[in-house]
């Protein structure tokens, strides 16, 4: 195991507990990261929230919920360090953190070794997980990229907001490709005869409005040791680009050439445009619009735009610094390289965001290797569940062209076979897609034990 965060003390845990030595390479504090402060195991670098910890009613609930019946290490001691905060899961940082490196210390099977590991492990390690987070040390972060093509590592995320798909009203929004171009899906886009985007249209007055909203809306600054980067020359988050002139987004991501709005019959003065985001087409990004603004400024200035004013969102844009693998196209369904399987990775370096997330990732690829160890197979958690939903999207469901990190959520998960519409609908189909998983982990955790 290389990195001893979030994920790498999950999957150090897991193959332990499946009777396998581990041998855990750690690099603090001999080497840092610019957001780690301790020398602790699994320390939590910005807020002490794990979110809502509701399994029937949200999907990052959901998940907590699978990781504490799969033998979770980070639920157990999240669970054990709870402080009080309403319907979420937030814990005690330094008792969460202690406790990880207490129980990983006191396991026989794991060796913790103290050090940064400056290239790819060496072979004779043999199967080796790569769990080095957002911040991987540059010469580690370098050979990967040496190994998996420069295009599918990198340095930074750029994550436009995700919404919903039934959330968005067709009565004003539609469906066309600019010019009417067919993509890669031909005539099978969802829109049909190869109609692959959703179009928003804003006349002129909502276009000043939308453009007022964006530049007095509140922002989040960049961290002084992510502002200084290259990067954000080719991707500028939308406000950036409104702050250039009013008219630059109408010549850049809401142009409007191409497109003609069906309830005019005319081209409009700008429009939006969603891009399809995971192959059960239940998730829309919305193209181009990268952003620094608050979270609860853009709920609501997204919503200004017509068609999305009951958009639900899977989840926020945002810029952060953040090393992660293209991993729809580099690594196979049990996280392992393509171009070379003794390595496999784990946590946020696979492309999912957040804490639950980068160890919901850890725990598979622990009990991924571990089952390799023994010579048994163990397949992928089913996509129904909160596991296998948020493994399916980044080893697969994912579009490798516009790959950005995803938390989970309930976009992710294959429709019920019923599946309730309407308002009333999506509260009982949340609670609906929740037991369908947990019953659905239940039979591939027995399956576990019955070849075991
Ligand atoms: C500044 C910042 C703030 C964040 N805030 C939040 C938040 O509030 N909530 C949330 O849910 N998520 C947050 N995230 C996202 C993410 O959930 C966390 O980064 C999470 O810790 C990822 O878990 P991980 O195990 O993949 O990586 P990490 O927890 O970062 O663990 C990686 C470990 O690998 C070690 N390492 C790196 N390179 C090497 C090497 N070459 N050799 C040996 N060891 C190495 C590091 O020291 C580290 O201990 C944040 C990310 C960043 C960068």
């Amino acid at each position: 195991m290389v990195g001893g965060g979030l994920a790498g003390s999950e999957a150090a845990w897991q193959l332990a507990r499946a009777g396998i030595p581990v041998m855990l390479h750690e690099m603090r504090p001999g080497r840092g990261t610019e957001a780690h402060q301790t020398d602790r195991l699994a320390e939590l670098v910005c807020s002490n929230s794990f979110r809502s910890d509701d399994a029937m009613n949200n999907a990052v609930g959901l998940l907590h919920e699978e990781m504490r019946r799969c033998g979770s290490l980070i639920l157990a001691a999240a669970d054990a360090h709870k402080l009080p905060a309403g319907g979420a899961l937030a814990v005690d940082r330094d008792g969460f953190a202690e406790e990880v490196t207490r129980r990983l210390a006191a396991e026989p099977l794991i060796r913790l070794e103290r050090g940064e590991v400056a290239g790819l492990p060496p072979a004779e390690w043999g199967s080796t997980i790569l769990a080095t987070g957002p911040l991987t040390s540059p010469p580690l972060a370098e050979a990967i990229r040496g190994l998996t093509g420069e295009d599918s590592l990198a340095f930074f995320d750029a994550i436009a907001p995700i919404v919903h798909r039934e959330s968005i009203d067709f009565t004003r929004a539609w469906f066309q490709s600019r010019y009417d171009k067919k993509g890669p899906g031909g005539d099978q886009g969802l829109g049909g005869d190869g109609a692959d985007y959703i179009n928003c249209a804003l006349d002129a007055a909502q276009y000043e409005a939308f453009i007022d909203a964006l530049l007095s809306g509140d922002k989040t600054e960049f961290k002084e040791w992510e502002a200084s980067t290259p990067y954000f020359d080719g991707c500028l988050p939308i406000e950036v680009m409104a702050a250039r002139g009013r008219e630059t987004l109408r010549f850049g991501p809401m142009k409007p050439v191409g497109l003609t709005d069906p309830n005019t019959g005319r081209r409009s003065h700008a429009v939006v445009q969603l891009r399809q985001d995971n192959a059960l087409g239940t998730l829309f990004n919305i193209v181009g619009f990268q952003t620094k603004l608050k979270y609860a400024e853009q709920v609501r200035i997204f919503r200004m735009i017509p068609g999305l004013e009951q958009a639900e969102f899977a989840r926020l844009g945002g810029l952060h610094r953040n090393t992660f693998l293209n991993s729809p196209r580099v690594l196979d369904p049990r996280l392992r390289l393509k171009a070379e399987p003794r390595l496999s990775f784990a946590g946020q370096i696979t492309g999912v965001e957040g804490y639950v997330e980068s160890a919901g990732i850890g725990l598979l690829a622990g009990r991924f290797l571990a089952a390799e160890r023994l010579g048994r197979d163990l397949p992928p958690p089913p996509p129904t569940t909160a596991l296998g939903a948020l493994l399916a999207h980044i080893t697969g469901g994912a579009d490798d062209r516009h790959f950005q990190p995803m938390n989970i959520n309930f976009g992710l998960f294959p429709p019920l076979a019923e599946m309730p519409g309407g308002r009333k609908g999506r509260q009982t189909r949340k609670p609906a897609l929740a037991a369908r998983a947990l019953a659905d982990l239940g039979i591939w955790l027995e399956g576990w034990r019955q070849a075991a």
